[in-house]
């Protein structure tokens, strides 16, 4: 098999993946790189053909996150015979989050953001949906592409990263022989609030493994119910002095588990019933999905619903936000990063210098990034400044800032037991920066010392 990163496999990019099976083509994947704009933001679908001497008969679509998904109406536009494949529940998502996504690209061109004309347009998405196939969990599906010289089965297998995650198995016959591929995607093993942790086969061949975590001892030092009953320690002192938390949160899969979380705090009397939370945009949207399949995907607790828990909007006019500050409340918006313009910077730029306020931290502020500023000037210590957008600030940070380790992804520890359980002859990391790969690599042959492990370079055909 050929196995080339369309995407940059350094960092979290594009994650697009494309596989040569006997001569089928199959793209793992079509994301964009959340770092880029315009044509820069996509995987180079152009190499398929120029560098693997192949075409995309099929793609994997694993879950709706927009560095796996974003660029797929490009890819089949470039390939129009490619049928693109993923979960019922994906699907809903993808429904919502690419026209959004074309709005969003269409509005950032008119206010003069971008430069850049949009990917694709929402009429174009209309276009497209009789090219989505949807498969069940377990589900064998065909991925045999016109020059495919031995058949293809496709199976996806829960991830347990957010909802409609899955990885998947390819199975097919080279030399003579089968072989099973397995992509596990982006990954956690462990439940989650309300996504249970991932199931996957017991053996592959070939594992195609992300990395995300490989650099963060912290998060397999740290248990998931210490770090709730850590975060239900901060929050309920936050509200008794009638403080406001904002948690900045990515609008899809995090907000969601953070709202049940705070439902089912509400129930257990750990903070008032009555504090309200306050949400915004398409993350309502996002929660029907979560709650209209709440019997047909794999559920911590399938009574959980998003929309049980009491939202309010957060006003647009400046003067009621001011008052909705006076707390006691909680607000759960994105970006989870602080990206300005986004609400949470605005807010945070609005409660930084407050004493009786706090900002929850809930996922991994990357480098560069505001929250990650934010995070840094609460650990120099009290009124330490920090810029959290151009031409505001620098401001003192007396508020709280925590942060806590509800991550989406296993730690390095439970990817480290993956290739213990599946026993693979060969690894290829992706999806995680150089030093996470590094240890990653380190550890799999310390280990494993007959499993090859390849970290393959953006762009160069690996053959395995
Ligand atoms: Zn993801
Ligand atoms: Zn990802």
């Amino acid at each position: 098999m050929k196995f080339l990163a369309l995407g940059d496999t350094d960092g979290i990019g594009a994650s697009c993946h494309f596989l040569d099976l006997n001569g089928s083509g199959i793209a793992l994947d079509a994301g964009t790189d959340p770092q880029r704009d315009g044509p820069d933001s996509l995987p180079r679908f152009d190499w398929v053909g120029d560098r693997a001497d192949s075409y995309v008969d099929h793609t994997l679509v694993t879950h709706a996150h927009h560095d796996h998904m974003g660029s797929l109406p490009v890819l089949v536009r470039r390939f129009p015979h490619a049928m693109a494949h993923m979960t019922d529940a994906t699907k809903k998502l993808l429904d919502i989050l690419l026209p959004a996504s074309a709005r969003l690209q269409e509005k950032r061109r008119d206010r003069g953001e971008t430069t850049h004309e949009p990917l694709f347009t929402e009429d174009e998405l209309e276009a497209l949906h009789h090219l989505y196939l949807t498969h069940d969990l377990g589900q064998g599906f065909d991925l045999t592409g016109p020059k495919g010289q031995s058949s293809v089965t496709g199976r996806f297998f829960s991830a347990g990263h957010i909802l409609g995650s899955a990885g998947v198995e390819l199975q097919f016959e080279e030399w003579g022989r089968d072989r099973r591929v397995f992509y596990t995607s982006d990954t956690n093993m462990q439940a989650q609030t309300i996504i249970p942790g991932g199931e996957y086969p017991d053996s592959t061949d070939v594992l195609i493994l992300e990395s995300t975590q490989g650099a963060e001892p912290e998060a397999a030092a740290t248990s998931r119910p210490e770090e709730r009953d850590r975060f239900r320690k901060t929050l309920s002192q936050v509200l008794a002095r009638g403080g406001t938390a904002l948690i900045p949160v990515f609008v899809m899969g995090r907000a969601q588990e953070i709202l049940v979380l705070l439902g089912q705090l509400k129930r257990e009397g750990a903070i008032p019933a009555d504090v309200p939370i306050y949400t915004a945009g398409s993350m309502r949207a996002i929660a029907g999905v979560y709650d209209d399949t709440r019997n047909t995907t794999p559920r911590v607790d399938a009574s959980d619903e998003v929309y049980a828990v009491d939202q309010e909007r957060v006003p647009y006019e400046s003067e009621a936000k001011r008052e909705i500050l006076e707390g006691p409340g909680i607000m759960v918006v994105s970006s989870g990063m602080m990206i300005e313009p986004t609400l949470s910077n605005v807010l945070a730029r609005r409660m930084v210098e407050n004493e009786d306020d706090a900002v929850l931290l809930v996922g991994h502020p990357a480098e560069g990034t505001p929250a990650r500023r934010l995070q840094d000037a609460a650990v120099e210590g009290d009124g330490a400044p920090v810029m959290l957008a151009d031409g505001h600030g620098p401001q003192p940070v007396y508020c709280t800032v925590e942060r806590f380790r509800f991550s989406g992804h296993s730690d390095r520890r439970e990817l480290l037991s993956l290739v213990e359980r599946m026993t693979p002859e060969t690894v290829l990391l992706i999806h995680g920066d150089p030093d996470a790969k590094d240890w990653m690599a380190e550890h799999i042959k310390e280990a494993h010392p007959e499993t090859e492990v390849h970290r393959p370079d953006w762009g160069s055909v690996l053959e395995v």
